[in-house]
């Protein structure tokens, strides 16, 4: 029965591999997602083959439960929901290994001192994962405001709750353990992980999510050794690995070092702050003039952000792209990497509308081409096009790479009103002398302006 356990996991860990690969384009995510699925339920599926398994009806009835949970709030998400639902799915992953820990410190007299170590530290890295994720759904969801939540003393009281939890730790290797040290050295790093991410601003979260993600998986890996299952050893370390490439590529994207995104309370600018010293006034056009100067330029770049993705409004949009290329209009898109509110959230919008790949650019790619387009379609984007992130250093965007729309000779911004952007702050963009401002919903307002095209 090992061997079938064994063929099985090794199924599994390359059915992983092959998921993860598929999962580097857009074009074969989906497939790359089903597949690291049917991965889970084969790894899932042989656990209950395992000699000796106690507690079958409980674990079956945890399964179902859990399963169950997952497919239904995974079928009703939005997809502007989706940061939360990552941090809180990750954060069971990290609860799950902080568990398997717990279990193995309590038969702490059967294990050697090489496998409690890597339990103490899958534990102190999954039950971190866990606390932090939970703060960052809840300020994402908007239980606990967005806004860096500061007292003083709170770095120095975070690194007591971190020299403390390491003490227990090793306490818990070198000494009898119990239930007593274990719950306490359990408590003293939820308390850290609530405490180091309660001062991190919203801006931030994705990263710190990303973050988090990378430890679930380390504690995963960790977990896996303590109880020699190779399927978890792989399955922590791929998911450790991505998630660490995906939390440095978020922190270049954003401009932020994982030490500043950890401790630099980002966003502590006073409400209203970052407006001071825009000059010039918001001026709407009407939706025919908008067609008028789309339907004779030569070249357009689309800019989407979250407010298309709230909007629906991809489907539209390439409906107007193609009206637009229809009439020799040569159209673009132009991708930030975290416009929206996910990593990827524009490539997936759009590629599920059937845009092409080939008319998706990159910032770094796309960047030097404002200069030479006729009209910049900003389509509910802000902070991604916030020219203040290259200029005002008291900005809480300062240094984000941004999107350089203000270059283009024309600039169309839809959006429903003076609304901010997630950062919370004015967009120097709108007021400059050739934006234009399209008021309305998204969705609305680009079904208008398809008509009018079609008129000219
Ligand atoms: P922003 O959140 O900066 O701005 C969105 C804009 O869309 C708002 O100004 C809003 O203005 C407008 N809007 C909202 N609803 C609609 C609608 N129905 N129709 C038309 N417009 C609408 O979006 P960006 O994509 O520019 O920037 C993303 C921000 O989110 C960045 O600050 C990024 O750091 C952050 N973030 C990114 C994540 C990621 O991984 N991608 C994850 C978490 C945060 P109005 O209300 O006036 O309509």
């Amino acid at each position: 029965m090992e061997s079938f356990i064994k063929i099985a996991y090794f199924l599994t860990i390359i059915l992983f591999i092959f998921g993860l690969k598929r999962m580097s384009s857009p074009a074969t995510a989906r497939s790359g997602i089903v597949w690291a699925g049917v991965a889970m339920l084969v790894a899932v599926m042989a656990t209950f083959f395992w000699p000796g398994l106690q507690n079958i009806a409980l674990i079956l009835v945890a399964t179902i439960t859990g399963g169950a949970a997952a497919w239904v709030s995974g079928k009703k998400v939005e997809m502007t929901d989706m940061p939360q639902m990552v941090a809180i799915y990750n954060g069971m992953g990290g609860g799950s290994a902080a568990g398997i820990a717990a279990v193995e410190l309590l038969r702490g007299d059967i294990h050697s001192s090489g496998i409690l170590t890597l339990s103490v530290v899958g534990g102190l890295i999954g039950a971190l994962a866990f606390s932090g994720s939970m703060v960052a759904f809840a300020k994402l969801q908007g239980i606990i405001g967005g806004r860096p939540i500061t007292f003083p003393k709170q770095q120095l009281i975070n690194v007591i709750l971190f020299v403390l939890a390491v003490i227990s730790g090793i306490g818990l290797v070198v000494g009898d353990g119990g239930a007593t040290m274990i719950t306490i050295f359990f408590l003293l790093v939820l308390a850290f992980g609530i405490g180091v991410t309660l001062p991190i601003g919203g801006a931030d979260m994705p990263v710190v999510i990303s973050l988090f993600n990378a430890l679930t998986g380390m504690a995963v890996g960790f977990e896996g050794f303590a109880m020699d299952n190779a399927a978890m050893i792989v399955a922590g370390t791929v998911v450790g690995a991505a998630g660490t490439l995906l939390t440095q590529m978020m922190a270049k994207a954003m401009n932020r070092s994982i030490t500043q995104v950890l401790f630099g309370a980002f966003g502590q600018e006073e409400e209203g702050g970052a407006a001071d010293g825009i000059e010039g006034s918001l001026k709407p056009i009407e939706g025919d003039d908008a067609a008028i100067m789309m339907g004779y330029a030569s070249k357009i770049i689309i800019v989407s952000g979250y407010g298309m993705a709230v909007a629906q409004a991809q489907h539209k949009v390439r409906e107007m792209a193609d009206l637009l290329q229809e009439k020799g209009v040569e159209v673009k898109y132009a991708i930030h990497p975290v416009a929206g509110r996910m990593p990827g959230h524009m490539n997936v919008l759009l590629a599920e509308a059937g845009v092409p790949y080939e008319q998706l650019f990159d910032l770094e790619e796309i960047n030097a081409e404002f200069s030479t387009a006729d009209v910049a379609l900003v389509i509910g984007a802000n902070d991604v096009v916030n020219p203040r992130a290259k200029t005002e250093r008291s900005s809480p965007i300062y240094g984000m790479p941004v999107l350089d729309v203000e270059n283009a000779k024309n600039v169309l911004v839809i959006k429903r009103g003076k609304g901010t952007g997630f950062a919370g702050i004015e967009n120097e963009l709108f007021y400059r002398d050739q934006t234009r401002m399209l008021y309305g919903d998204a969705q609305a307002v680009v079904s208008d302006l398809i008509q009018q095209i079609k008129q000219i």
